[in-house]
């Protein structure tokens, strides 16, 4: 099926045309049918499927196919949640592209940035909002939005919004939305805590499962480099100079961490800026913008930072430190290996990081291959019993994670490290 088939108006499908997509994704061919005929939806699937598109290109035909409203009465009629401010600013942008031919309005809203500029482009009335959980309850209890025109609910990510503790807000932002909408739900993963949340808030719905995990995993090449935790730094600045790696996504597990390094590669001589969730949002926009367009060619990033970014074909993840929870090492490595490119992931792991490690090749059901580089090998090589035995292959379903803590405990992780 192409995008000409699926009922989308023909201003959407030029815009569709200009950004150069031919042919739907997986996602796109089930979700969009699904959404124009009014159904709510569950839907499995990670950045990097095209999911924005998936549920952007219907909502605005939607929209378009309710009629049009004054300028000064509108009224939100779409919500957008996200867990990050940048997932928030990347939707948004997506309605802006897909919906540049057509008069609808949408507004960004997230903390961190001023609340006066929010107010007034609330005032002067949108169409869509694109929120983070925490910022859009301020705006409720200030009264200076009014969502009870809301007909469509997106949740982005949602599994990731459970995690960083937004069921509360999440719930207190629904109980003010039209009484009868649509709901559509995407997550990474169907946990139980995403099921539970569906059942109470969907009505019926479609359920669509995209697996594109495996691909993007596939897709990269993953190596491990045993190296003292005292000489990660200099090993990490002898790869980037002497292989001239480009643009580089380095993952710290702390914000103070991710700081640290990114003050040592400059002092290196390095072109290297840090986002994290002490950084104001202007700050995070700039490293951002800083990163893509390559006046900076390190990003030194923690996890929810770093969630949901798409970095145009980013060659190199390097965790300078390995996650505390196995499955961000798959959200990790998935920013490379994006749209069909290859990518490389190298981790570097200090001895203090072996049960983070064997936490990790249980997950991925196999064992990471190790690199060794002169000049940075161990006086004592790393043995591990997740290593021993396990042949080297790559995964054919879904990772599983089996070993990893209770929700609560990865929770709080989050919450006191980022
Ligand atoms: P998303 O999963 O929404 O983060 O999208 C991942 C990337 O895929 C983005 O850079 C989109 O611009 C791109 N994309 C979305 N839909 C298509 C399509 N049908 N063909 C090619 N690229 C696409």
């Amino acid at each position: 099926m192409s995008f000409s088939s699926m009922g989308l108006n023909e201003a959407l499908l030029r815009a569709v045309v200009s950004q150069g997509y031919t042919t739907p994704t997986a996602i796109q061919l089930q979700a969009i049918p699904t959404i124009l005929a009014g159904h709510d939806l569950l839907a499995a699937a990670q950045t990097g499927t095209g999911k924005t598109a998936a549920f952007t290109l219907p909502l605005l035909q939607k929209l378009l196919d309710s009629g049009s409203v004054p300028k000064d009465q509108r009224k939100p009629r779409a919500l957008v949640l996200t867990p990050t401010r940048e997932l928030a600013v990347q939707v948004a942008d997506s309605i802006r592209t897909y919906g540049r031919n057509v008069p609808i309005r949408t507004a960004t809203i997230y903390g961190g940035a001023g609340m006066y500029p929010q107010i007034e482009t609330l005032r002067r009335g949108v169409d869509i909002i694109v929120a983070t959980p925490g910022r859009l309850l301020d705006h409720l209890e200030r009264r200076t939005v009014d969502l009870s025109n809301v007909e469509t609910l997106v949740l982005d990510e949602a599994d990731r919004m459970l995690d960083m503790g937004f069921i509360r807000p999440i719930e207190q932002i629904i109980s003010k939305l039209a009484a009868k909408r649509q709901n559509l739900l995407f997550s990474a993963t169907f946990s139980n805590e995403i099921r539970k949340l569906a059942e109470g808030l969907l009505q019926s719905p479609q359920t669509i499962d995209i697996a594109p995990r495996n691909t993007a995993v596939d897709l990269v090449n993953q190596q491990i480099c045993h190296v003292d935790k005292g000489n990660k730094k200099a090993l990490l600045v002898h790869l980037i100079q002497r292989d001239q790696w480009g643009q580089v996504l380095i993952f710290m597990r702390t914000k103070h961490g991710a700081d640290r390094l990114t003050r040592q590669l400059q002092q290196d001589g390095l072109r290297a800026v840090a986002i994290h969730g002490d950084k104001s949002q202007s700050q995070r926009t700039r490293a951002l913008n800083d990163f893509k367009r390559g006046r900076a060619n390190l990003l030194v990033a923690t996890d929810v930072a770093a969630r949901g970014l798409d970095i145009d074909a980013l060659p190199h993840v390097v965790n300078f430190e390995l996650p505390q929870v196995a499955e961000d090492y798959v959200h990790r490595i998935g920013r490379t290996g994006r749209a069909g490119l290859s990518g490389e992931a190298l981790s570097l792991v200090s001895p203090d990081e072996v049960p983070q490690l064997q936490a990790i090749e249980q997950a991925l059901k196999r064992s990471l291959p190790v690199m060794t580089e002169t000049g940075f090998t161990l006086a004592t090589p790393i043995k591990t019993s997740a290593r021993a035995g396990k042949p080297h292959h790559r995964p054919r379903s879904k990772p599983g994670y089996s070993g990893r803590p209770q929700r609560s405990k990865r929770s709080s992780q989050r919450q006191s490290a980022r």
